[in-house]
C-alpha cells in the first residue's frame, strides 16, 4: 500500500496512440511540482506502463499509478482510473493537460466525482485554502484566479503556457491501479491511421516559437515568406483568420479563439493586425515581435518588439541577418 503525500497533485498523462508520453507531460508535471507532490496517473497498454513510468519519473512524478488502457475505447478508461485514483489518493488538485482528449476526459471526471472544473489554466499556486488557477480571460484583457468552494479543483492546463520543470526522480514508486470499469457509454475507435506530416517544422500546439501570418501577406504566394521565416527560427507556422479564410494555408494553422491557442517562447506576428479574437489565442506569449506597416495596428500594444514597416522588404532582411548569425 503506498503512502502519499498529505499535498499529493494527482497528474493525468496523455498517452499518444503510438504509446508515448504527449508533449503536455512535463508542463503538467511542472505544474504540480510548484504547488505539491506530483502522482502522475497513466493509462497504457501493459506493455508500454512500465516505460511510460520510468519517464514520467524523470519528468518529476514521485508516484506513478498505472491502468490497463482499452485501445478501442476512448475517454471513459481514462474517467475510471482518474476516479479510482482520486479515491486512493485524496489529492489537492487533479491537473489535465487542455488537449481535446484531456478536456473531455476532466469534464466527464468532474461531473461524475461531483467536483470543480478549472479549465485553460496558464498557471497554478497554492494559498491558504487551497490550490487555485490562473486564466487569461476575454482574449487575453484580463489575468483572473480561479478557486473552488469546496473539495479539490480539477485543472485543465494549457500547453506550453508553464515553464516550470520538476526535478528528474530517480526511484519513484510505480502501482498498478485496481479500476473497475464503470461500464459507461464511450465512443469506440476503429482504426487509427496517422496523418502523413509533409513538414518537418514543429506542431502548432506547444510549439516554442511561432511565426504566424495574417491578410498582410496578400497571398498563398506571399505567404510562402513566413514559412522562410519560420524555417529560419525553427519555428511552427501560425496564421490569423483572414488568411485562413482567404486560402493562404489551412485552418489548422488558424491562432485565436476559434483556431489554436498557443503560448510560445516567441510569437512573431507578420501583417497581423492583432483582433481581440486572434489575440485570445497568443497573448500569452513570452515575447511577441509584430512587423506591420500601420503603426497605429493594435498588435503593437502587446507586441514586445515592434517593426512599422513593409514585411516583404523587412522579413527578406530579417531572414538574412538571422543567417549570417547562424555562421
Ligand atoms: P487584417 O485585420 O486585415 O490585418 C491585416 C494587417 O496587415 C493590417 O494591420 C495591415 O496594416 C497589415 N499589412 C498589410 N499589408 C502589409 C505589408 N505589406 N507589410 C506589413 N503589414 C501589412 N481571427 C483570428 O486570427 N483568429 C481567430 O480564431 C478568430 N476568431 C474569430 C471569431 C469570431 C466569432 C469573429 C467574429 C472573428 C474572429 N477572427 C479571428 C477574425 C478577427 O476578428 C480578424 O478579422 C482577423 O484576425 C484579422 O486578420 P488579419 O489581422 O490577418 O487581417
Amino acid at each position: 500500500m503506498v503512502d502519499f503525500a498529505a499535498d499529493s497533485i494527482l497528474v493525468l498523462l496523455d498517452v499518444t496512440p503510438g504509446d508515448e508520453l504527449a508533449k503536455s507531460a512535463p508542463g503538467l508535471l511542472g505544474a504540480a511540482s510548484l504547488v505539491g507532490t506530483a502522482v502522475a496517473v497513466v493509462v497504457a497498454s501493459d506493455e508500454a506502463a512500465d516505460k511510460l513510468a520510468q519517464e514520467a519519473a524523470s519528468l518529476g512524478a514521485q508516484v506513478v499509478l498505472t491502468a490497463p488502457g482499452d485501445a478501442g475505447l476512448l475517454t471513459v478508461p481514462a474517467v475510471d482510473a482518474l476516479a479510482a485514483a482520486f479515491d486512493l489518493v485524496r489529492p489537492d488538485a487533479v491537473l489535465v493537460s487542455q488537449s481535446i482528449e484531456g478536456r473531455e476526459v476532466a469534464a466527464r471526471f468532474a461531473a461524475r466525482v461531483r467536483l470543480g472544473l478549472a479549465v485553460d489554466a496558464i498557471g497554478v499556486s497554492r494559498d491558504e485554502e487551497g490550490v487555485t488557477a490562473q486564466h487569461s480571460v476575454y482574449g487575453g484583457a484580463y489575468n483572473v484566479d480561479s478557486a473552488v468552494t469546496f473539495g479539490a479543483p480539477v485543472i485543465t492546463v494549457r500547453q506550453g503556457a508553464i515553464d516550470a520543470r520538476a526535478d528528474a526522480v530517480a526511484t519513484p514508486v510505480v502501482d498498478m491501479l485496481a479500476v473497475t470499469a464503470s461500464g459507461k457509454p464511450a465512443a469506440a475507435v476503429e482504426a487509427v491511421e496517422e496523418a502523413a506530416v509533409a513538414s518537418s517544422r514543429p506542431d502548432l500546439r506547444g510549439a516554442a516559437k511561432v511565426v504566424s501570418g495574417g491578410r498582410g501577406l496578400g497571398s498563398a504566394e506571399g505567404f510562402v515568406l513566413v514559412e522562410q521565416l519560420a524555417d529560419t527560427l525553427g519555428a511552427a507556422v501560425g496564421a490569423s483568420r483572414a488568411a485562413v479564410d482567404a486560402g493562404y494555408v489551412p485552418y489548422a494553422h488558424q491562432v485565436g479563439q476559434t483556431g489554436v491557442s498557443v503560448a510560445p517562447q516567441l510569437y512573431v506576428a507578420l501583417g497581423i493586425s492583432g483582433a481581440i479574437q486572434h489575440k485570445a489565442g497568443m497573448q500569452t506569449a513570452k515575447t511577441i515581435v509584430a512587423i506591420n506597416k500601420d503603426a497605429d495596428a493594435p498588435i503593437f500594444d502587446i507586441a514586445d518588439f515592434g517593426v512599422v514597416g513593409d514585411l516583404f522588404t523587412v522579413v527578406p532582411q530579417l531572414i538574412d541577418a538571422l543567417e549570417q548569425n547562424k555562421k
